[in-house]
């Protein structure tokens, strides 16, 4: 039989990112009973959140405005506001729309780039410290660091120290965790509004009342008849980046009660990373498993043939669909290769790799496990093709092939000089874009387009945002703005 136990003013499903924005933000907008439940046992809490890098991508007009973000930042780089560009919301707007091939829903694009530097000032008030993102997306080049568009600011320690600090705020603020404790259905009042969940615990089945409920309990990643279901092959295969727990739990609990679905069901973020990395992400390698240099050298599969431009533009702009162009490759494997005048430049997570290394090229292709002839002549067409231009890896440099399909538009040096080194890579999932649809108070409508009293929603739950691709550092930046108004209007909407 179910038991009965309590009553919340919001109960909020999950504990990362996302969720804790909005336990934090029903706290501050009134509620007293804020329960938020964690189906992972405590070592292995915060979802996704813990493994991510922590970037922000935040609007600013001039750069200054960082420094409510972190202010110290010039004393660590001095001359870190000079070598930062503004990033002003239609910069944040163009990217979203280009990325997402126009897929972006824009009342919520609007409301992720509105609320994008508003909301991370007041996860700094909250007490999340922040620090510029230097190895995650800046690059030094002729001793300077150069820092991308919009993603320069990250949380001190990274996702793990995102997910700690959330962890320690909400404390603070008395919610009420339960770990080990998995939401498994939604309970809905004779009014059709949401009135609490069922439990999955140590101690059995539980019925827990609320005023609402926010699910902010990921997407669907992490679950293989699912990926199979809507992504399709070889995504049931994939290894997932990041937390086991995201299995669409929440998904599946509001869509039985007849929630609207929203957005690229089929579409997922996925990155390349190591070949090797374990079926789950590592608690302690995070996210050091990715391999986003890619833009510097070129990409080959087991048959010895390019497969991507691999200079199309930045890697926070193509990493997360080049994951999947790996995954569909034979094998699910490529190699990315490199040659001297490059290494010094790959990102630092490339030291958790173990790279082939070779003197030569003919060494380096006698050592891969590829068709070495094809290799050979793709290796032999790219290097007679690369163009004239001075080489920039900070800015779009147009060092493009002339002549060669797939191309390389930009960064496009010859491979000329030993050692010589190549990465083998495969695709990782890192979340699905596939949600549900909310308005502008992220409360959950349904398939009549009528909201669902009580119910909202947050963070990679929600649909419409991503299509296609993502640009770096949007998935956070939308679990706080999402979860901080999803908090309050839930206890808005529980309180009397
Ligand atoms: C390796 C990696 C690196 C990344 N780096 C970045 C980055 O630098 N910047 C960026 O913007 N994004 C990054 N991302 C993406 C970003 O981390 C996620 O999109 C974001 O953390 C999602 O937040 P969330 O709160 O929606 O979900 P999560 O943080 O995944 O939290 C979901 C929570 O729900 C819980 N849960 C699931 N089902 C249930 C249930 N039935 N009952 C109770 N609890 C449940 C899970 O255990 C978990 O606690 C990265 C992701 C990964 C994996």
């Amino acid at each position: 039989m179910t038991k009965r136990k309590g009553y919340w003013d919001v109960i909020v499903v999950g504990a990362g990112n996302a969720a804790h924005a909005a336990a934090v933000s029903a706290c501050e907008s009134g509620a007293r009973r804020v329960l938020m439940l964690e189906k992972a046992p405590e070592a292995l809490r915060g979802g996704n959140t813990h493994y991510s890098g922590g970037l922000l991508r935040l609007a600013f007009d001039t750069p200054d405005a960082l420094l409510r973000l972190i202010p110290d930042v010039q004393t660590e780089f001095p001359d870190f506001l000079a070598g930062v560009a503004p990033y002003p919301a239609e910069a944040f707007w163009s990217d979203l729309r280009r990325v997402t091939r126009g897929g972006i829903d824009p009342d919520l694009g609007e409301l992720l780039v509105s609320r994008s530097f508003d909301t991370a000032c007041w996860m700094v008030g909250q007490g999340i410290r922040m620090e510029a993102a230097v190895s995650l997306a800046a690059i030094e080049f002729d001793g300077e660091v150069k820092w991308p568009s919009g993603a320069v600011v990250r949380a001190v320690d990274e996702g793990v120290g995102l997910s700690r600090m959330w962890f320690e705020i909400a404390s603070r603020r008395g919610v009420v965790l339960r770990y080990q404790t998995g939401a498994q259905r939604l309970i809905q009042d004779g009014s059709g509004r949401i009135s609490g969940v069922v439990v999955r615990d140590p101690d059995g089945i539980t019925r827990l009342d609320a005023g609402s409920v926010v699910l902010a309990c990921g997407g669907f990643e992490a679950n293989p008849e699912w990926r199979a279901r809507y992504l399709q092959r070889p995504w049931d295969m994939a290894r997932v980046r990041g937390t086991a727990y995201n299995t669409g739990d929440g998904l599946r609990m509001a869509l039985e009660l007849g929630a609207l679905a929203f957005g690229q069901w089929s579409g997922n973020h996925g990155t390349p990373i190591d070949a090797d990395a374990p079926p789950f992400g590592d608690r302690h390698l995070t996210d050091k498993t990715n391999r986003l240099s890619y833009p510097l050298g070129v990409m080959v599969n087991t048959d010895g043939d390019r497969f991507i431009d691999e200079g199309e533009d930045f890697q926070l702009y193509t990493y997360a669909k080049t994951g999947g162009a790996i995954l569909c490759q034979p094998g699910n494997v490529a190699y990315q290769i490199f040659d001297a005048k490059v290494t010094s430049l790959l990102e630092p997570r490339y030291v958790t790799g173990d790279p082939l290394v070779a003197d030569t090229l003919d060494e380096l292709i006698d050592k891969l496990p590829v068709g070495k002839a094809q290799l050979k002549a793709s290796l032999a067409a790219y290097n007679a093709a690369v163009g004239e231009a001075p080489f920039d890896p900070t800015v779009h440099d147009g060092l493009e092939t002339k002549g060669l399909t797939p191309s390389k538009s930009n960064w496009a040096q010859a491979l000329d000089t030993p050692p010589f080194c190549a990465y083998p890579v495969t695709g990782g999932i890192t979340f699905t874009f596939g949600g549900l649809r909310i308005d502008q108070n992220a409360q959950v409508l349904a398939s009549d387009w009528t909201p669902i009293e009580g119910l909202f929603t947050c963070g990679e739950m929600v649909g419409g945002l991503f299509h296609h691709n993502y640009p770096g550092g949007s998935g956070l930046t939308s679990g706080a703005v999402f979860g901080r108004i999803a908090g309050r209007s839930a206890a808005e909407s529980a309180l009397p």
